[in-house]
């Protein structure tokens, strides 16, 4: 399949490939588009991510939102942006007719300064899905292996910042998935 790491590859057989399920890249209107899997990482844990992942072997295609929580533990305290980001957790759903909560991530702080997943926890109350089921498989794996994805893999955001949810209109945020002002505050947070 022609693809290349730097997000730009999206050619006729992709959006073949991904037709039906994801809103390609049309006119003027940019919905969605592949992430370079440089952009990933920072991507899925900026508090709001919902991608599609699609295996390079068999096609199949998974849409997952991995959100940070709104509130305090106790439900008591509402959470600002900046506290609902700087929260270890993130809830893992995965979205057909609806979005359907598989499990938490646990975060902690990477070697090389960014952001690494601790562990996974399936939760065997609340999700419908057992933890063999593929999709919790495939959500596990990949969260567990954003630096080292497959050649191929295709992760793909649907044209929403995955910090704040807005829209993203501007085309340089469309390989990153991360609009203007959301990777400014990112950006000064690293620092
Ligand atoms: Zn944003």
């Amino acid at each position: 399949m022609l693809h290349t790491d730097d997000g730009h590859a999206v050619t006729q057989s992709h959006t073949t490939n991904i037709h039906g399920i994801l809103r390609v890249l049309s006119g003027s209107t940019p919905e969605g588009a592949i992430l370079s899997h440089k952009a990933v990482p920072a991507y899925v844990w900026a508090g709001q991510a919902e991608f599609t992942v699609v295996s390079p072997k068999t096609g199949a295609r998974y849409t997952y939102q991995v959100r940070a929580p709104r509130r305090s533990k106790d439900g008591t305290q509402r959470f600002t942006r900046e506290q609902s980001v700087d929260s270890p957790l993130r809830f893992v759903h995965v979205v057909d007719d609806g979005a359907h909560f598989l499990g938490t991530c646990y975060l902690q702080d990477g070697p090389d300064g960014g952001t690494q997943v601790r562990r996974y926890v399936h939760s065997q109350e609340r999700s419908r899905l057992p933890a063999d089921d593929e999709a919790v498989k495939v959500a596990q794996w990949m969260l567990e292996n954003l630096h080292r994805l497959p050649l191929g893999l295709e992760v793909w955001h649907l044209g929403r910042c995955a910090r704040c949810g807005r829209k993203l209109s501007v085309p340089e945020s469309l390989t990153s998935g991360i609009g203007p002002d959301c990777a400014e505050q990112m950006q000064k947070r690293t620092v």
